[in-house]
């Protein structure tokens, strides 16, 4: 397993946005000095540069590139602080402070595993950087990334990962709709996982998304076989909210 770089401050700039369904934008970041060094699959924390925005995690969504780009999908969270500002108020142009990486979502790239990849929503994020990876690497081992969302147009990326599910005979990409009829698979990953990798004893498995999701996720996982060292997870938990605030609302 490659060593994690140490996690550092580093000033970025949001040079684009873009919606990529009706609640995740895809937000790209350019350094502004010096680049953030991180594995596929961690995440970073990201504010404004005057840390008036409280500072949130995201994934990054993109396999290391020498340029220091970084892609971020963040889902617009009703009355969500940093969420909201950075959809949708955030400037283009705008300093960021970006500090990591951090997490331990980390794929290792000599495990001789095949690969499973289970995402909902902008927890496909970084699902996308391990796939890329994989990619780049030659996909050494099969992967597959079963995406979970509720209707066609909640699909992120689709056109991108069809293509390289058609250009590489290793990666396997399928959608599953949880709220629209459609071609199959349809429902839930636990519905749909069984049919379409009915033992896991033998995969890495990794999950990511809301943490309803990832619990789902993981129960029938298990029951598939896979093991615990062979499990990973990351949740997209809300931040805790200040003691002051909370005070102010039980009162
Ligand atoms: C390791 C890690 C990685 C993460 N990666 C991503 C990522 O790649 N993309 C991404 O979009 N988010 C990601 N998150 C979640 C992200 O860090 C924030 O929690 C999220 O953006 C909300 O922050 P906020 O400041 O907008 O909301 P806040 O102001 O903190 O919360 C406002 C209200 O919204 C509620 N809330 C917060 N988040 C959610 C939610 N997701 N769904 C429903 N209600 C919510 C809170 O409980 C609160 O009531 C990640 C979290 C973790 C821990």
């Amino acid at each position: 397993m490659p060593l994690a770089p140490v996690p550092e401050e580093l000033r970025y700039v949001l040079v684009g946005r873009a919606w990529v369904t009706p609640v995740v934008a895809e937000l790209s970041l350019e350094p502004a000095g010096r680049p953030l060094e991180f594995l596929p699959g961690q995440y970073v924390l990201v504010c404004d540069d005057d840390y008036r925005i409280p500072p949130r995690s995201y994934s990054v969504a993109n396999a290391p590139d020498p340029s220091g780009a970084l892609t971020l999908l963040v889902t617009d969270v009703a009355e969500g602080v940093t969420s909201r500002w950075l959809t949708r108020d955030a400037p283009l142009g705008v300093a960021l402070v970006v500090s990591g990486p951090y997490g331990t979502f980390l794929a290792d790239p000599d495990s001789g595993r095949p690969v499973l990849g289970l995402a909902g929503g902008s927890g496909l994020a970084p699902i996308l950087a391990l796939a890329e990876d994989a990619i780049r690497r030659g996909l050494p081992e099969p992967f597959t990334l079963l995406f979970s969302a509720r209707t066609e147009e909640h699909l992120i990326h689709h056109a991108r990962l069809t293509a390289w599910d058609q250009d590489h005979d290793r990666f396997q990409y399928v959608r599953t709709l949880t709220r629209a009829s459609g071609p199959p698979p349809t429902g839930h990953v636990p519905d749909v996982l069984p049919a379409l990798l009915p033992d896991l004893s033998r995969h890495d498995v990794f999950i990511a998304g809301s943490p309803g999701f990832v619990a789902a996720c993981v129960a029938v996982v298990r029951d598939l076989g896979c093991p615990p060292g062979a499990l990973h997870t990351e949740e997209f938990y809300a931040e805790p909210q200040p003691w002051g605030r909370l005070a102010d609302e039980e009162v």
